[in-house]
Protein backbone atom coordinates (compact mmCIF):
# COMPACT_ATOMS: atom_id res chain seq x y z
CA UNK A 1 0.00 0.00 0.00
CA UNK A 2 1.07 3.48 -1.22
CA UNK A 3 0.42 6.75 0.44
CA UNK A 4 -1.15 9.10 -2.35
CA UNK A 5 1.19 12.01 -2.30
CA UNK A 6 4.47 10.37 -0.31
CA UNK A 7 7.01 13.22 0.41
CA UNK A 8 10.66 12.98 -0.68
CA UNK A 9 12.57 13.14 2.54
CA UNK A 10 15.70 14.15 2.46
CA UNK A 11 18.67 12.02 2.31
CA UNK A 12 16.17 9.30 0.90
CA UNK A 13 14.54 8.70 4.62
CA UNK A 14 11.52 6.73 4.68
CA UNK A 15 9.84 8.47 7.30
CA UNK A 16 10.38 12.62 8.59
CA UNK A 17 10.29 12.07 12.86
CA UNK A 18 9.50 14.77 15.22
CA UNK A 19 9.43 13.83 19.07
CA UNK A 20 7.23 16.67 19.99
CA UNK A 21 7.13 18.38 23.80
CA UNK A 22 4.21 20.60 24.97
CA UNK A 23 5.60 21.55 28.42
CA UNK A 24 2.05 22.39 29.69
CA UNK A 25 3.78 22.24 33.55
CA UNK A 26 1.12 23.56 36.21
CA UNK A 27 -0.39 25.96 33.16
CA UNK A 28 -3.32 23.27 33.36
CA UNK A 29 -3.89 23.85 37.14
CA UNK A 30 -4.27 27.04 37.31
CA UNK A 31 -6.52 27.53 34.01
CA UNK A 32 -8.83 24.46 35.96
CA UNK A 33 -9.09 25.91 39.44
CA UNK A 34 -8.13 29.43 39.25
CA UNK A 35 -6.95 30.94 42.65
CA UNK A 36 -8.18 27.64 44.16
CA UNK A 37 -5.24 26.08 42.29
CA UNK A 38 -3.13 27.07 45.74
CA UNK A 39 -5.01 24.07 47.67
CA UNK A 40 -3.88 21.91 44.59
CA UNK A 41 -0.73 20.64 45.71
CA UNK A 42 -0.88 17.44 44.35
CA UNK A 43 -1.81 18.47 41.40
CA UNK A 44 0.84 20.78 40.71
CA UNK A 45 3.79 19.17 42.36
CA UNK A 46 2.77 16.58 39.42
CA UNK A 47 2.39 19.51 36.53
CA UNK A 48 5.92 20.54 37.57
CA UNK A 49 7.72 17.53 37.08
CA UNK A 50 7.88 18.67 33.66
CA UNK A 51 9.92 21.62 33.92
CA UNK A 52 11.79 20.57 37.05
CA UNK A 53 12.99 16.88 36.69
CA UNK A 54 11.52 15.51 32.75
CA UNK A 55 12.85 18.58 30.77
CA UNK A 56 16.78 17.64 32.03
CA UNK A 57 16.54 14.16 31.51
CA UNK A 58 15.10 14.82 28.05
CA UNK A 59 17.44 17.52 26.86
CA UNK A 60 19.80 14.81 27.95
CA UNK A 61 18.78 12.66 25.61
CA UNK A 62 18.67 14.98 22.63
CA UNK A 63 22.07 16.07 23.20
CA UNK A 64 23.19 12.41 23.44
CA UNK A 65 21.62 11.98 20.36
CA UNK A 66 22.55 15.10 18.85
CA UNK A 67 18.94 15.75 17.92
CA UNK A 68 16.75 19.42 17.86
CA UNK A 69 13.25 18.93 18.30
CA UNK A 70 10.28 21.15 19.13
CA UNK A 71 8.72 22.17 22.21
CA UNK A 72 5.57 23.78 22.37
CA UNK A 73 5.09 25.96 25.77
CA UNK A 74 2.26 28.20 26.87
CA UNK A 75 3.74 32.12 27.41
CA UNK A 76 2.48 32.00 31.02
CA UNK A 77 5.06 28.66 31.07
CA UNK A 78 7.74 30.53 29.50
CA UNK A 79 7.37 33.68 32.12
CA UNK A 80 7.12 31.39 35.13
CA UNK A 81 9.69 28.42 34.12
CA UNK A 82 12.59 31.35 32.70
CA UNK A 83 15.59 28.81 33.75
CA UNK A 84 13.91 25.67 32.00
CA UNK A 85 13.16 27.45 28.64
CA UNK A 86 16.35 29.06 28.66
CA UNK A 87 18.13 25.17 28.72
CA UNK A 88 15.84 24.57 25.98
CA UNK A 89 16.73 27.85 23.76
CA UNK A 90 20.66 27.27 24.39
CA UNK A 91 20.07 23.63 23.42
CA UNK A 92 18.83 24.79 19.80
CA UNK A 93 15.43 23.29 20.10
CA UNK A 94 12.23 24.83 18.64
CA UNK A 95 9.93 26.60 21.01
CA UNK A 96 6.36 26.80 19.80
CA UNK A 97 3.25 29.02 20.52
CA UNK A 98 0.94 26.51 22.47
CA UNK A 99 -2.06 29.84 24.47
CA UNK A 100 -1.21 32.23 27.21
CA UNK A 101 -2.09 29.27 29.82
CA UNK A 102 -3.41 26.88 28.06
CA UNK A 103 -6.96 28.29 27.26
CA UNK A 104 -8.76 26.52 24.49
CA UNK A 105 -9.04 28.87 21.48
CA UNK A 106 -12.44 28.11 20.35
CA UNK A 107 -13.95 28.56 24.01
CA UNK A 108 -12.91 31.92 23.47
CA UNK A 109 -14.80 34.78 21.59
CA UNK A 110 -12.46 35.95 18.39
CA UNK A 111 -11.34 39.38 19.86
CA UNK A 112 -9.95 37.84 23.28
CA UNK A 113 -8.26 34.87 20.77
CA UNK A 114 -6.73 37.49 19.10
CA UNK A 115 -5.31 39.69 21.58
CA UNK A 116 -3.89 36.53 23.67
CA UNK A 117 -2.10 35.26 20.81
CA UNK A 118 -0.46 38.77 20.04
CA UNK A 119 0.79 39.01 23.77
CA UNK A 120 1.83 35.50 23.77
CA UNK A 121 4.08 36.17 20.64
CA UNK A 122 5.63 38.67 22.03
CA UNK A 123 6.07 37.10 25.78
CA UNK A 124 7.61 33.89 23.50
CA UNK A 125 10.27 36.52 21.04
CA UNK A 126 11.34 38.41 24.52
CA UNK A 127 12.20 35.27 26.01
CA UNK A 128 13.83 33.34 23.27
CA UNK A 129 14.83 35.51 21.24
CA UNK A 130 12.96 34.18 18.17
CA UNK A 131 8.78 35.02 16.87
CA UNK A 132 7.32 31.49 16.89
CA UNK A 133 6.56 29.84 13.66
CA UNK A 134 4.64 27.18 14.44
CA UNK A 135 1.67 26.24 16.44
CA UNK A 136 -0.35 23.92 18.57
CA UNK A 137 -3.54 25.09 19.89
CA UNK A 138 -3.69 23.53 23.30
CA UNK A 139 -5.63 20.10 23.48
CA UNK A 140 -5.98 20.54 19.80
CA UNK A 141 -9.03 23.18 20.23
CA UNK A 142 -8.29 25.16 17.25
CA UNK A 143 -11.40 27.69 16.85
CA UNK A 144 -12.74 28.50 13.31
CA UNK A 145 -10.50 31.73 13.45
CA UNK A 146 -7.27 30.38 14.56
CA UNK A 147 -5.99 29.69 10.95
CA UNK A 148 -6.52 32.85 9.45
CA UNK A 149 -4.97 34.54 12.49
CA UNK A 150 -2.22 32.20 12.58
CA UNK A 151 -2.06 32.79 9.05
CA UNK A 152 -2.05 36.86 9.27
CA UNK A 153 0.65 36.58 12.19
CA UNK A 154 2.96 35.26 9.90
CA UNK A 155 3.28 31.30 11.05
CA UNK A 156 4.87 29.29 8.70
CA UNK A 157 2.96 25.80 9.99
CA UNK A 158 0.05 24.47 12.39
CA UNK A 159 0.69 21.23 14.10
CA UNK A 160 -3.37 20.62 15.87
CA UNK A 161 -4.92 19.26 12.89
CA UNK A 162 -5.64 15.10 12.15
CA UNK A 163 -6.65 15.07 7.97
CA UNK A 164 -3.58 13.59 6.78
CA UNK A 165 -0.37 11.50 6.75
CA UNK A 166 1.32 13.96 5.02
CA UNK A 167 2.11 17.80 5.41
CA UNK A 168 -0.90 19.62 3.63
CA UNK A 169 -2.11 23.03 3.20
CA UNK A 170 -4.77 24.60 5.33
CA UNK A 171 -6.27 27.52 2.53
CA UNK A 172 -7.40 30.27 5.48
CA UNK A 173 -8.98 33.75 4.09
CA UNK A 174 -5.60 35.32 5.24
CA UNK A 175 -3.24 32.85 2.84
CA UNK A 176 -1.95 29.37 3.39
CA UNK A 177 -0.96 27.48 6.29
CA UNK A 178 0.86 24.52 6.22
CA UNK A 179 -0.57 21.94 8.35
CA UNK A 180 1.42 19.28 10.20
CA UNK A 181 -1.18 16.60 10.97
CA UNK A 182 -1.26 14.76 14.40
CA UNK A 183 -2.69 12.06 15.94
CA UNK A 184 -4.40 10.76 19.11
CA UNK A 185 -2.53 7.51 18.29
CA UNK A 186 0.86 9.29 18.85
CA UNK A 187 -0.36 11.37 22.11
CA UNK A 188 0.80 10.56 25.52
CA UNK A 189 -2.60 11.94 27.16
CA UNK A 190 -4.42 8.46 26.20
CA UNK A 191 -2.50 5.95 27.47
CA UNK A 192 -0.91 7.63 30.24
CA UNK A 193 -2.85 10.69 32.10
CA UNK A 194 -4.45 9.80 35.59
CA UNK A 195 -4.94 13.23 37.36
CA UNK A 196 -8.31 13.15 38.87
CA UNK A 197 -7.51 17.27 39.91
CA UNK A 198 -7.99 17.66 35.82
CA UNK A 199 -10.75 15.38 34.75
CA UNK A 200 -9.01 13.29 33.33
CA UNK A 201 -9.04 9.19 34.93
CA UNK A 202 -7.24 6.83 32.27
CA UNK A 203 -5.73 3.97 33.35
CA UNK A 204 -2.36 3.98 33.03
CA UNK A 205 -0.58 1.93 31.09
CA UNK A 206 2.25 0.13 30.98
CA UNK A 207 5.34 2.03 29.09
CA UNK A 208 5.86 -1.38 26.41
CA UNK A 209 2.13 -0.93 25.99
CA UNK A 210 1.75 2.40 25.44
CA UNK A 211 4.95 2.10 22.76
CA UNK A 212 3.15 -0.81 21.47
CA UNK A 213 0.67 1.98 20.16
CA UNK A 214 3.19 4.64 19.05
CA UNK A 215 5.47 2.36 17.24
CA UNK A 216 2.59 0.67 15.08
CA UNK A 217 2.16 4.24 13.66
CA UNK A 218 6.17 4.17 13.14
CA UNK A 219 6.26 0.91 11.26
CA UNK A 220 2.88 1.57 9.03
CA UNK A 221 5.02 4.62 7.59
CA UNK A 222 8.27 2.70 7.17
CA UNK A 223 6.11 0.42 5.34
CA UNK A 224 4.36 2.80 3.06
CA UNK A 225 6.87 5.69 2.47
CA UNK A 226 6.61 9.18 2.62
CA UNK A 227 5.21 10.19 5.61
CA UNK A 228 5.24 12.17 8.64
CA UNK A 229 5.54 10.58 12.49
CA UNK A 230 4.77 13.52 15.53
CA UNK A 231 4.45 12.35 18.88
CA UNK A 232 2.61 14.71 21.07
CA UNK A 233 4.22 13.52 24.47
CA UNK A 234 4.47 15.74 27.33
CA UNK A 235 7.39 16.01 29.79
CA UNK A 236 5.32 15.64 33.29
CA UNK A 237 3.88 12.20 31.63
CA UNK A 238 6.57 10.71 29.21
CA UNK A 239 9.65 12.69 31.29
CA UNK A 240 8.87 9.84 33.95
CA UNK A 241 11.81 7.65 34.62
CA UNK A 242 10.71 4.18 33.22
CA UNK A 243 8.90 5.85 30.51
CA UNK A 244 11.69 7.88 29.04
CA UNK A 245 14.09 5.00 29.55
CA UNK A 246 11.31 3.70 26.99
CA UNK A 247 11.54 6.05 25.02
CA UNK A 248 15.26 6.07 24.86
CA UNK A 249 14.98 2.28 23.61
CA UNK A 250 12.83 3.39 21.22
CA UNK A 251 15.39 6.55 19.68
CA UNK A 252 18.16 3.76 19.36
CA UNK A 253 15.74 1.64 17.72
CA UNK A 254 14.54 4.35 15.21
CA UNK A 255 17.93 5.71 14.52
CA UNK A 256 19.46 2.21 14.04
CA UNK A 257 16.28 1.20 11.32
CA UNK A 258 18.50 3.87 8.91
CA UNK A 259 15.21 4.94 7.62
CA UNK A 260 14.34 8.15 9.79
CA UNK A 261 14.81 11.56 9.18
CA UNK A 262 14.68 13.15 12.78
CA UNK A 263 13.82 17.42 12.72
CA UNK A 264 12.07 19.96 14.51
CA UNK A 265 8.36 21.11 12.66
CA UNK A 266 10.60 24.33 11.16
CA UNK A 267 12.68 22.22 9.64
CA UNK A 268 10.11 19.82 8.29
CA UNK A 269 8.02 22.61 7.56
CA UNK A 270 10.89 24.79 5.42
CA UNK A 271 11.57 20.77 3.64
CA UNK A 272 8.43 21.26 2.29
CA UNK A 273 8.41 24.51 1.21
CA UNK A 274 11.35 24.30 -0.71
CA UNK A 275 9.98 21.31 -2.36
CA UNK A 276 7.40 23.12 -3.50
CA UNK A 277 9.15 26.11 -4.99
CA UNK A 278 11.10 23.64 -7.06
CA UNK A 279 7.74 22.08 -8.16
CA UNK A 280 9.35 18.63 -6.84
CA UNK A 281 6.07 18.24 -4.33
CA UNK A 282 2.23 19.61 -4.78
CA UNK A 283 1.23 19.10 -1.01
CA UNK A 284 -2.77 18.55 -0.80
CA UNK A 285 -5.33 21.52 -0.27
CA UNK A 286 -8.25 21.90 2.70
CA UNK A 287 -10.12 25.48 1.96
CA UNK A 288 -11.30 26.34 5.08
CA UNK A 289 -13.85 26.54 6.58
CA UNK A 290 -15.28 22.67 6.75
CA UNK A 291 -18.69 23.03 7.25
CA UNK A 292 -20.21 26.64 6.06
CA UNK A 293 -23.64 26.73 5.61
CA UNK A 294 -24.70 22.98 6.46
CA UNK A 295 -28.05 22.68 8.09
CA UNK A 296 -28.69 19.71 10.06
CA UNK A 297 -32.70 19.00 9.77
CA UNK A 298 -34.23 20.23 13.79
CA UNK A 299 -35.58 17.05 14.43
CA UNK A 300 -32.41 14.72 13.82
CA UNK A 301 -29.80 17.51 15.63
CA UNK A 302 -28.03 16.08 18.53
CA UNK A 303 -29.85 12.45 17.74
CA UNK A 304 -26.10 10.66 17.22
ZN1 LIG B 1 -0.89 21.32 26.11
Amino acid sequence: MQLARPVPWPNGAKVACAITLDMDADSLVHIHHGSNAQNKLSATSMLRYGPEVAVPRILETFRNFDLKQSFFIPAWCIENHAKTVEAIVEDGHEIGYHGYIHEAPNSLSEALEYDWMCRSIEIIEKHTGKRPRGNRSPLYHMSAKTPDFLAKEGFLYDTSLMGDDVPYILETGQGDLLELPVSWATDDWPPYVHAPDLNYMFAPQAPDRAMEIFMAEFEALRHSPGGLWISVWHPFVSGRLSRWQRVEKMMEYMVGTGDVWFATLEEIALHIQGLEADERYTPRRDRLPYSKGVQVPEELLGKS
